[in-house]
């Protein structure tokens, strides 16, 4: 399973690969995670697709990769 750390790690990293992040895991329950990207292509949240108390935090990625305009969400009120 994925670390805190490791999570955050590659979603702040330039260039960060989709199948980098596919490949990462919740740590609590292993499950999938959700992405969601702000409008603005930098700052994101990223979340355990099941349980929010698993994993849930925020980041921002100055350099964000192509891919990242798929997870593009409104909602950030
Ligand atoms: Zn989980």
């Amino acid at each position: 399973m994925s670390t805190h750390d490791e999570i955050r790690a590659t979603l702040t990293s330039e260039g960060c690969a989709e199948e980098q992040f596919d490949e990462m895991n919740c740590p609590t329950c292993g499950g999938p995670l959700t992405l969601s990207v702000h409008p603005d292509m930098r700052q994101f949240f990223v979340r355990c697709a099941s349980d929010t108390t698993h994993v849930a935090m925020h980041g921002e990625n100055a350099a964000a990769p192509e891919w990242w305009k798929a997870h593009l969400s409104g909602g950030w009120y």
